[in-house]
């Protein structure tokens, strides 16, 4: 067949709900810096013009998304889509190519009872990450959380019991190619100690004209410092390894199928249990699938089988991606290196205390039941849909492409420091570079900077570098993993074209007048945990 290309690209989405924004003064936003002491989680966004502070839970759903809302039900114990929920990551993390798409027996209304009992109710699964039937009752591996970070926190208390009541008072380390400042604060508050164990050469690094031919993996663990750690702190002292992916602190970069295999090939010669920090497995599975030799011509479920199944367990934030604006999970493998790990054993072989059950009793006294953890019936079912439209490479070509097209705006613009090439959801700017390595680092500039822009031209970014990442209270040895950046969080099919040259031409603006920027003081919070959420500050005059 004779085919009609165009050098411009197919769209694949178009937009039917439309938000209005209300145009703010700098006089009026000003008003509420001062009045909110000049936190910027504290900003109202209703004054805003473009709120890129975060991707997480902001994103536009599909029509289909809202759809899936109407099929859920409120039920409290086994809600309809607790089944297809589970099921959906079984799809999406363990079967590749070979989906049982579960939920459309929801869609289409089954009436056949045997049917329901057979394919959804009743069915058995054990041995993966997401046990089903009476294997989930009586060894739960799989906990439904309303984010992110209430995963992490479960299973870093839980971790953090066990451990001490083992070895009383010890302190251990949990490396990662780079920690989310919760998953960070999470690790700090069980007493242990994050490292951020990547490449910062690498990540530093301009390519020439701004482009990579091939997108160069900068997200990666670095091994050689990983084997470092454990030779120096011995296997006793590292309880787990983490990957995020992709990873988010170091600029939302993508991480290799050969970074995630080597990775748990060291911690599992070791027994180590190996973690994925999963928010972003399918931008990261694209990434894969474009850059990585051997990938082209798998799809997005397939690498993700093969990238899940390297981990012993995992943490996930559901609001990342595409998936939709609540949810999270904890899982580990049945029956592997994590549950050998947390789990007490009597002489015989037999369980003592199963990790699982703590987990539940856990997640049952702050999260509510296994079924919903926190999350509405409706939620779950927009998150089940979400799930696998992740899948769709059209969609994450669009997601992918747009970050690029902003990361190259800033570039094209003569602005110094853009981290190339741009995040999977974000682009990141570095402050040092930008600042011409004028500002100190207890001058919290990249805060000042977020702070200017909000006040001049409503537009709310994330500061995730000296400040959040707190250098002022970190070892010498951490205080070089931490990498001075802003993040432009992009939302998932929110923004357009429009959205981001207003960004790239605000920005231009700042940067030209970036010795006015101010530097910035903290005058309450300066050592709360994540003290960047709730801390206060103040604008000193650079001189
Ligand atoms: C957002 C995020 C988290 C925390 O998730 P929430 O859902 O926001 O609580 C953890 N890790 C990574 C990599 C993230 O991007």
């Amino acid at each position: 067949m004779k085919e009609y290309p165009l050098n411009v690209e197919v769209p694949n989405s178009f937009t039917y709900v439309t938000k209005n924004i209300t145009k703010t003064t700098v006089e009026q936003r000003e008003r509420a810096l001062q009045a909110t002491h000049y936190n910027e989680f504290a900003f109202p966004a209703g004054l805003l013009i473009v709120d890129m502070l975060s991707d997480s839970g902001t994103t536009a759903m599909t029509d289909m998304q809202w759809s899936a809302m109407f099929l859920g039900d409120e039920s409290y114990g086994r809600n309809k889509g607790y089944y297809v929920l589970l099921d959906a990551m079984r799809d999406c993390f363990e079967r590749g190519d070979h989906p049982k798409k579960s939920l459309n027996l929801i869609r289409n209304g089954e009436q056949d009872v045997e049917k329901l009992l057979d394919e959804l109710y009743l069915v058995e699964e054990e041995g993966g990450l997401f046990n089903g039937g009476a294997a989930q009752l009586e060894r739960p591996n799989a906990f439904l959380m309303p984010q992110g970070r209430a995963a992490e926190s479960i299973l870093f208390e839980i971790v953090r019991k066990i451990l001490n009541d083992r070895e009383p008072g010890k302190t251990f380390t949990i490396p990662s190619n780079g920690h989310f400042d919760t998953t960070e604060g999470n690790i700090k508050q069980m007493g242990s100690i994050p490292r951020n164990l990547y490449n910062k050469e690498l990540l530093l690094e301009v390519p020439e004209g701004g482009e990579y031919e091939k997108n160069p993996f900068k997200g990666d663990m670095d091994i050689a410092k990983l084997q470092e750690l454990i030779d120096k702190l011995g296997i006793e002292n590292i309880p787990m390894i983490y990957t995020t992916v992709t990873n988010n602190t170091v600029c939302g970069q993508a991480v290799s199928m050969k970074s995630i295999r080597e990775t748990a090939e060291i911690a599992h010669k070791y027994e180590i249990p190996f973690m994925l920090d999963a928010a972003r497995w399918a931008e990261n599975c694209y990434f894969i699938k474009m850059n990585e030799e051997g990938y082209a011509d798998k799809s997005i479920p397939e690498i993700a089988k093969e990238m899940f199944s390297y981990c012993d367990g995992f943490t996930a934030s559901l609001k990342k991606d595409g998936h939709a604006n609540m949810g999270g999970i904890l899982a580990f493998r049945d029956k592997g290196y994590f549950w050998k790990k947390f789990s007490d054993f009597n002489e015989d072989g037999t369980v003592k205390t199963d990790v699982g059950i703590l987990l539940k009793v856990k997640q049952i006294s702050s999260y509510g039941n296994d079924s919903y953890g926190s999350m509405s019936g409706h939620d779950i079912m927009a998150l089940t849909q979400g799930l696998y439209e992740c899948c769709n490479v059209d969609y994450l070509k669009e997601r992918v492409d747009q970050c690029n097209y902003l990361a190259k705006g800033f570039y094209d613009a003569g602005i110094k420091g853009v981290v190339l090439p741009a995040g999977g959801h974000g682009v990141y700017i570095n402050m040092d570079e930008f600042f011409d390595h004028k500002r100190s680092h207890e001058s919290f500039a990249g805060e000042g900077f977020s702070l200017e822009l909000i006040r001049r031209y409503g537009i709310r970014v994330a500061e995730l570098g000296d400040y959040s990442m707190e250098y002022d209270l970190k070892t010498p040895e951490q205080q070089k993993e931490v990498v001075n950046v802003v993040r432009f969080a992009v939302n998932r099919s929110m923004y357009s074209k429009a959205h981001m040259d207003y960004v790239i031409a605000a920005v231009k603006a700042l940067y030209e007048d970036r010795e006015s920027i101010p530097n910035m003081r903290i005058t309450m919070g300066h050592n709360l945990p994540m003290r960047h959420f709730h801390a206060f500050l103040e604008p000193y005059e650079n001189k």
